[in-house]
C-alpha cells in the first residue's frame, strides 16, 4: 500500500519495519461526551486502513489511547458531580457502544492515561536528565523547544520565524491545546491547581497532573517500543499535539518514533465547522433517530478520499441508504448465480489474503493507492454491473465480499422466511377457535387449543391475529 505521509509530504509505500507485523498507533478519543461523527470519520478511516493491510495478509498491531485526564476531563466531570473515573468510564462505554455499531474493528490494545502515571513520570524525569526539560517555580515541568532544533518538522514550523524562550504558561495560559501562534515551552507535568479538585498524582515535582501530549509518548514507547511503523490521528493534531509527542519521544527515547504520518482531514457538516449553536453537531445516535442505520454513517463517511475536506449532510445520508440498497441487491443476484444464494457470507478471516477477487481488483488498487475509498467504492459499482455477466460467478461474489470487508460494510442479512404447509382441517380448526374467541366462549377456545396442541400444532395469538406453528 501507498499512503501520502505529512511528514515526508509525499506518496509512501508501507512496509512493517519488523518485516512482520505493521504497528501503529492512533490518537483516541478525548472521553468527556460522545464522539461526533468528525471523529467517526477519523476512526473509520483508520479501521479501513487497518483492514485493507490485513486482508493484504500483513498482520497489524493497532494502538489507540483513551484521553481519559486533560482540562476538559475534569472540568466536566466536575460539573456532573462525578469522579473522574466514573465520568470517563461512563463516556468510554458510549464510544465502544458507538464503535461497534459503527463496524470498526477492536484496538489490540487500548490503553488509557490515568493507568500510565509512571509511565509518564519517568519520562519526564529522563527529559530533564538530557537537559530537554526543566521544572519551573509552582512545580510545573516544561519542554525546552530550543533544545531540540528539530522541532517544528512536521507541521513545518521551520518555515516561520519563531520567537522561543517562553513558557506555554506566559503565552497560552497552561490550556492542553494551542495555535501556531503560541509556539513556546510546552508543559509536561502540571502542578496541582484549585480547579483539579481530587484530580492529582505525586511527582518528583509535587502534587499535579501530567500534560496531555506526555501520555501518547508514554503510551507508545510501552506498547510500541521507540521505533514503530505509523502514527495517525485527524489533520487537528498535527500541530501542536504530534509535534510535542514527536519532541518528547525523540528526547527522551532516542528512536525513530514514527515511520509514517497519517493524517485524516475534517468532516465539515453542510459546509461548516460543527458546534452546537449551529445545529449541525452530529452524533451517531442523533442519526440513528432520524431513521438511518450505522452502515449508511458508515458509508457516507468513507464517501470521500480522507485527503480532501469531507462535507457531511442528511442528502449523502440519503444516497448512503440507496447505494447500501443497490449492493445489496447486486449481491444478491451474483449470489443466485454462484449457486450461493443459501450459503452464508464469507467471513473477514476466511477472506485475508484472498489473490483472485476477480473483477473487483480495480477497487482494491484504488484503496492501495493512497486509501482512495472514493476511488474504490466507484470502481466496485462498476465490477457490479459487469459482474453478472461473467462465468465465473463465486470468484466475482468471493471478490465482492473481500471489498466489503476492507470497507467494513456489512449488508443486512435477507431473512429466507421458511415456509410451513398448514394442512386444511388443522387451519380449519385454528380459525374455529379464533371464532370462540372472538365470541368470547373461553371454554370452547381452550378446547380447541388443546386439541390442535394434541395434533402437533400451536397457536399463538398476537395483535393481528393468530399463527400457527409446529410443536417442538
Ligand atoms: P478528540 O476526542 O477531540 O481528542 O478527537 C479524536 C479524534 O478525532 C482525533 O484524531 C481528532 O483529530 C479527530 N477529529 C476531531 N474533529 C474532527 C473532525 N471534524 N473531522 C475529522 N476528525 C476529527
Ligand atoms: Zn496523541
Amino acid at each position: 500500500m501507498r499512503l501520502y505521509d505529512t511528514l515526508a509530504r509525499e506518496l509512501q509505500e508501507l512496509k512493517p519495519i519488523d518485516t512482520e507485523t505493521f504497528r501503529f498507533y492512533c490518537c483516541g478519543p478525548t472521553v468527556y461526551g460522545p464522539a461526533h461523527i468528525g471523529n467517526f470519520r477519523t476512526f473509520v478511516v483508520q479501521d479501513v486502513f487497518r483492514r485493507a493491510l490485513e486482508l493484504s495478509g500483513v498482520p497489524t498491531m493497532h494502538v489507540r489511547n483513551l484521553t481519559d485526564v486533560d482540562d476538559k476531563t475534569i472540568r466536566d466531570s466536575q460539573a456532573a458531580g462525578m469522579t473522574l473515573t466514573e465520568f470517563t468510564q461512563g463516556w468510554t462505554e458510549k464510544f465502544h457502544t458507538d464503535c461497534k455499531a459503527l463496524n470498526c474493528l477492536v484496538p489490540h490494545i487500548e490503553p488509557g492515561a490515568v493507568d500510565h502515571i509512571p509511565q509518564q513520570v519517568t519520562m519526564i524525569e529522563e527529559l530533564i536528565e538530557k537537559g530537554h526539560a526543566y521544572a519551573a517555580d509552582d512545580g510545573s515541568v516544561y519542554f525546552k523547544i530550543s533544545s531540540y532544533p528539530e522541532y517544528g518538522a512536521l507541521s513545518h514550523l521551520d518555515e516561520r520565524d519563531l520567537d522561543l524562550g517562553k513558557t506555554q504558561n506566559e503565552r497560552a495560559g497552561n490550556a492542553d491545546e494551542y495555535d501556531k501562534d503560541s509556539v513556546a515551552d510546552f508543559v509536561l507535568w502540571k502542578s496541582r491547581r484549585d480547579e483539579d479538585g481530587e484530580n492529582y498524582w505525586q511527582s518528583p515535582w509535587g502534587e499535579g497532573r501530567p500534560g496531555w501530549h506526555l501520555e501518547c509518548s508514554a503510551m507508545i514507547r510501552e506498547y510500541l517500543g521507540d521505533s514503530f511503523d505509523l502514527h495517525s490521528g485527524g489533520e487537528d493534531l498535527v500541530f501542536p499535539h504530534h509535534e510535542n509527542e514527536i519532541a518528547q519521544s525523540k528526547c527522551s527515547c532516542g528512536g525513530d518514533f514514527a515511520a509514517h504520518w497519517f493524517h485524516i482531514t475534517h468532516l465539515l457538516v453542510d459546509g461548516s465547522k460543527m458546534s452546537k449553536s449551529k445545529g449541525n453537531f452530529y452524533i451517531l445516535a442523533d442519526l440513528i433517530e432520524k431513521g438511518h442505520t450505522a452502515a449508511e454513517v458508515r458509508y457516507a463517511l468513507i464517501g470521500a478520499h480522507y485527503r480532501k475536506q469531507m462535507n457531511f449532510t442528511l442528502d449523502g445520508l440519503h444516497a448512503a441508504g440507496e447505494a447500501l440498497g443497490k449492493i445489496l441487491k447486486a449481491e444478491r443476484a451474483l449470489a443466485e448465480k454462484a449457486g450461493l444464494a443459501d450459503a452464508e457470507t464469507p467471513s473477514y478471516e476466511e477472506l485475508l489474503g484472498l489473490e483472485d477477487k476477480g473483477l473487483f481488483e480495480n477497487a482494491w488498487l484504488g484503496l492501495n493507492e493512497d486509501m482512495n475509498t472514493q476511488r474504490a467504492i466507484g470502481a466496485m459499482f462498476g465490477a457490479l454491473k459487469r459482474a453478472q455477466n461473467e462465468v465465473d460467478a463465486l470468484t466475482q461474489w468471493k471478490g465482492l465480499h473481500f471489498m466489503l470487508h476492507a470497507f467494513g460494510i456489512e449488508l443486512p442479512v435477507v431473512e429466507v422466511e421458511e415456509k410451513v404447509d398448514i394442512p386444511a382441517d388443522i387451519q380449519q380448526l385454528a380459525e374455529a377457535r379464533w371464532q370462540a374467541r372472538v365470541d368470547k366462549e373461553w371454554a370452547k377456545s381452550d378446547e380447541l387449543r388443546d386439541e390442535l396442541k394434541d395434533l402437533g400444532w400451536v397457536v399463538k395469538d398476537g395483535k393481528e391475529g393468530w399463527s400457527l406453528e409446529p410443536l417442538g
